[in-house]
């Protein structure tokens, strides 16, 4: 029997409802036990595979899979859908195809990791490029329009702060150096988890910019997974570096 577009749009709600427990479960567990990978990586989480060509195999179905989506969809062709696709597209092609090889000597990603960041992009990249290709419905103008143009910007600026605190991160270790210093410049004055707060103003923006409840369940999963990783960052950076900086926050600049 074949699945109806309304048994097919339940599945999606069900599955971004799903996101987002996925999301506040991992934030509880990641209170305990630090998401092991970089600075935290072990070999308890399996064997440990070559930082690069993890990050680029485990990140490539969320470019793959709505690619795919996007080619048989019927929305697809439509010029709303069409730019939040590639919005995310970009995202990802720069994720699994760019920021891979910029990393300077990362640490090991366990297979326990790699295989939960793999089966989380198979399920999001099925989320989003199928809820965008097929069933999200735009009224004309949309891309004109307050939501759209606010979304865009913070999706945009976000991305842009996520790029450039990546490449601070990644200057800061001289070609063969292993070890961590203090990020400084950019968002970094403000807080420790710079990238990270780009990434979320990124996917909220997107989620403003495409109004669907599988993009806002995305960005809060973002938002509990990376905020927790901020804040284990700006704690472990307070123990190791007695010189940190003490009025720079944890996530949101001023805020938190
Ligand atoms: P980290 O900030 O932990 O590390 C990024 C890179 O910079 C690593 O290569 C790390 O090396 C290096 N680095 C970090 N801090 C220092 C320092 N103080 N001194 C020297 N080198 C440093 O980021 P993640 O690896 O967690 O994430 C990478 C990207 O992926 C980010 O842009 C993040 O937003 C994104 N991401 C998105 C997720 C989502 O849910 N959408 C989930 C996870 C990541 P090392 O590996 O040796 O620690």
């Amino acid at each position: 029997r074949r699945v109806s577009g309304a048994e097919e749009r339940r599945l999606l709600e069900l599955l971004a409802y799903g996101l987002v427990a996925l999301g506040a479960g991992a934030a509880l567990l990641l209170r305990f036990v630090p998401m092991p990978y970089g600075r935290y990586s072990s070999p308890r989480f399996g064997c440990p595979l070559p930082a690069r060509p993890a990050w680029a195999l485990q990140e490539l179905p969320s470019l793959l899979v709505p690619l795919a989506l996007a080619a048989c969809g019927a929305a697809a062709g439509r010029w709303p859908n069409r730019v939040l696709l590639g919005g995310f597209a970009l995202h990802y092609l720069h994720r699994a195809l760019v920021f891979p090889f910029l990393i300077r000597q990362g640490k090991p990603t366990p297979f326990f990791t790699f295989l939960l960041a793999l089966l989380f992009c198979v399920y999001n990249g099925y989320l989003q490029g199928r809820s965008l290709s097929n069933y999200a419905e735009y009224p004309s103008g949309w891309l004109k329009g307050p939501c759209f143009i606010a979304g865009f910007i913070g999706w945009l600026v976000g991305m842009a702060i996520n790029i450039h605190s990546d490449h601070i991160l990644r200057n800061l270790r001289k070609p063969g150096e292993t070890g961590y210093k203090i990020p400084r410049g950019g968002m970094f004055e403000y807080v420790s988890g710079a990238n990270f707060f780009g990434e979320i103003l990124e996917w909220f923006g997107f989620a403003l910019a495409c109004c669907t409840i599988e993009s806002l369940a995305f960005a809060l999963c973002t938002l509990f997974i990376l905020g927790s990783r901020a804040k284990q960052h700006h704690q472990w950076y307070l123990e190791k570096f007695e010189d940190y900086p003490k009025d720079r926050k944890i996530l949101i600049p001023f805020v938190y």
